[in-house]
């Protein structure tokens, strides 16, 4: 049961749910501890102390950093502007309808 370490620690059990399925869907076995906290009494709990923890296992910390840093990298949904011909994308598009602009590319 030691093999468990603590990889991160979310701002409340809604980003905990998010980060826990973003972990599970990249295979790796996840648990979030202070869980119970929450669902008991909320406001009562909301405290440094009682923020929701995630903990994988140690043989995969190095693969789940990854996948945090990917999510920072992805953002949460924002548009971006077309540095070459100033189109207007939404955040699911990587390259540019109008001009073939990839995404983060040098201009
Ligand atoms: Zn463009």
């Amino acid at each position: 049961m030691s093999d468990w370490t603590k990889l991160t620690t979310a701002d409340d059990p809604i980003e905990a749910g998010f980060l826990r399925g973003l972990l599970e869907s990249a295979g790796l076995a996840v648990q979030v501890r202070s869980m119970e906290l929450w669902t008991v009494a909320v406001e009562i709990y909301y405290s440094e102390g009682a923020r929701p923890s995630i903990w994988v296992r140690k043989c995969d910390v190095a693969r789940a950093r990854q996948v945090l840093e990917r999510r920072d990298e992805v953002g949460e949904g924002e548009s971006w502007t077309c540095p070459d011909c100033g189109e207007r994308l939404e955040a699911q598009f990587t390259t540019c309808w109008q001009c073939g602009h990839a995404r983060g590319a040098e201009v």
